[in-house]
């Protein structure tokens, strides 16, 4: 690690006040964010430094002409300096494939979990 400095990620989020040696956090390691940028809540916290984080869909029903309320799930990266929990609702950022499932990485806490309930 040679530099230990919270990078500028190019957006307007709340950066980490700690700082992580992961080379896959987008402010302390070497990964870039692109692409969309999605709110969602943490359902799963187990993995190692990886999350799974969900987010209801509004999908149109033709036939009985009415919206379904979907779900989309991805597996996120979860920095050590960020660190949510399930329940937290978070922001995350499309990168390059982290893992063979993991494309995603959270960028912010937006919300914790004892506040969301
Ligand atoms: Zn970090």
């Amino acid at each position: 690690m040679k530099d230990a400095k919270t990078r500028n990620i190019g957006l307007e989020t709340a950066a980490p006040k700690t700082a992580c040696t992961d080379r896959k956090c987008p402010y302390h390691g070497a990964i870039k964010v692109r692409g969309r940028i999605f709110t969602g809540t943490i359902k799963s916290d187990k993995m190692q430094n990886t999350a799974i984080v969900e987010w209801p869909v509004r999908r149109y029903n033709k036939k009985y002409e009415r919206f379904e309320l979907r779900r989309t799930r991805v597996k996120a990266h979860n920095p050590k300096c960020i660190d949510a929990k399930a329940g937290d609702t978070v922001r995350i950022g499309e990168t390059r494939p982290l893992s063979k499932t993991k494309t995603f990485v959270i960028i912010e806490r937006v919300k914790k979990a004892a506040e969301a309930a």
